[in-house]
């Protein structure tokens, strides 16, 4: 299903994080210990009258350095790109403002539909206060209070009628839908060109539709792939191209509709802390994982060099020890058809299913040649185990008590596994459940 997406723009201070976290709600992220990833609360899902969408708090991005008009063109030119529906807010206790004026004005150039909400009328009396928004031009202003929680509703109910007038057909086939993510420059648009063949990625916009996102089909060996938002990959020139905030928005949204992923790395720089964050990204969401050191060419090499770039790889990625890594070259083309294979690898484990009787007979083994953990007198006992889902796998295993599921012996658990049933390419979730 396609998933929405709602940007909220607006200049600095009215209100913009206030009601993004009023949209999102409690909701709160899996936290998981992903060594290098910071959340930040830029890009989220929501939901309303049964409808899940993503919500982009543009306010989030910022270029160091650029002049505050600068500044509100790009929150707004992104929020054009990346969304279906834009909330514009505005400060209802301040008036039109010339800054408004002129972010309506780019918001106005584009066919996006956009929601004006005027934001910190808290109460009754201050109603009348919204009409003057009329001015920008933007339809109906709706009063709301972040800080109240007032009138957001309304807004919402708003924003999910544009819904209904997108098309959400998107086909539901069987490929197996396939991203390349990185930092800017690491070189994907040349590695999905290289893949591709010549300048395919450079593809228009398909008439009628309001997404931004096209994918590109690919046949390897029988099997049909989709490269996701190879349109995405077209050099837009601009300057918020290269922002830290912006690449991991991106990587996000390519993330959300894959089944598997490539961190793009870059070879001749190496790894850096950006990287780190991106792949925790791909790590976080459960996708299968391919590991992709693009521009070997430029390297210099000897016979250990590939050995000693993967252990770095390694070093810095602990949390991927299940992704395999590929060497490549997009300039060159070199090595380029090691890939596929390794997608299709990493795609069958994301997907593979084990029976129960021998998923249990593996955990029986287990724990014969490694007792389970003992605390203040009590042994975890696992009772039962079962795969619940795939993509990725995740298995349950009921026991008496699951403070004594440590992470050390989790951990052991998933080894375990990955030596009986072999998922590289892809993370597996164990959790353990109380018996009643
Ligand atoms: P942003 O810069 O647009 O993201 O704005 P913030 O969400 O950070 O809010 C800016 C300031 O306005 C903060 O001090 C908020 O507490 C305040 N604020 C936000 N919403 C409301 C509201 O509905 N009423 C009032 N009175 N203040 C609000
Ligand atoms: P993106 O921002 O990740 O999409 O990166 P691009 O595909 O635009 O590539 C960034 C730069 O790296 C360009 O100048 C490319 O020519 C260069 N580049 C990409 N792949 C390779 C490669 O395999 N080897 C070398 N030497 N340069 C490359």
């Amino acid at each position: 299903m396609y998933k929405p997406t709602i940007a909220v723009v607006g200049r600095p201070n009215v209100g913009k994080s206030t009601l993004f976290n009023r949209i999102i709600g409690e909701r709160k992220a899996i936290v998981e210990d992903t060594p290098g990833v910071t959340r930040d609360r830029l890009y989220a899902t929501g939901d309303w009258l049964n409808y899940e969408f993503n919500v982009i708090d543009t306010g989030g991005i910022e270029i160091k350095d650029e002049p505050f008009q600068e500044q509100i063109k790009m929150q707004a030119e992104i929020a054009i790109l990346e969304a279906d529906v834009i909330m514009m807010i505005v400060n209802g206790r301040e008036g039109v403002t010339n800054d408004d004026l002129f972010v309506a004005r780019i918001l106005q150039q584009s066919k996006k539909p956009v929601v004006l909400a005027v934001n910190k009328i808290d109460n009754f009396e201050m109603r009348s206060d919204i009409y003057e928004f009329y001015e920008l031009g933007l339809g109906d202003p709706y009063p709301v209070s972040g800080s109240h929680g007032l009138g957001l509703g309304d807004v919402l109910d708003q924003a999910v009628e544009h819904f209904k007038n997108i098309e959400t057909d998107v086909a539901e086939d069987d490929s197996v839908r396939v991203s390349l993510i990185g930092r800017p420059n690491v070189g994907k648009s040349s590695l999905v060109n290289a893949i591709l063949g010549e300048e395919r990625v450079i593809v228009s916009d398909v008439a009628g539709t309001t997404r931004d996102a096209i994918d590109t089909d690919y046949h390897y060996d029988g099997e049909h792939y989709k490269l996701v938002d190879t349109a995405g990959m077209r050099k837009r020139g601009k300057v918020y191209e290269a922002t830290e905030k912006y690449s991991v928005l991106r990587a996000n949204r390519a993330i959300e509709r894959s089944d598997v992923v490539l961190v793009i790395l870059d070879g001749e720089e190496g790894i850096i802390e950006q990287d780190k964050r991106i792949a925790g990204l791909a790590h976080e969401a459960g996708r299968a994982i391919l590991i992709v050191v693009n521009k070997w060419d430029a390297v210099k090499k000897d016979d250990n060099t590939m050995k000693k770039f993967e252990d770095q790889v390694r070093q810095e990625f602990q949390f991927l020890d299940y992704a395999p890594v590929a060497f490549v070259s997009a300039l060159k083309g070199s090595r380029l058809p090691t890939l596929f294979p390794l997608i299709r690898l990493a795609n069958e484990s994301h997907k593979k299913r084990v029976q129960s009787s021998t998923l249990n007979e593996v955990l029986v083994d287990s724990v014969s040649m490694n007792p389970t953990p003992t605390d203040k007198g009590r042994r975890l006992n696992i009772f039962y185990g079962t795969q619940v889902s795939v993509g990725p796998p995740t298995f349950v295993l009921f026991v008496n008590d699951v403070e004594l599921m440590h992470f050390s012996y989790r951990r052991y658990l998933e080894n375990q596994l990955r030596k009986a049933f072999d998922f590289t390419g892809s993370p597996i979730h164990i959790i353990s459940r109380k018996r009643n």
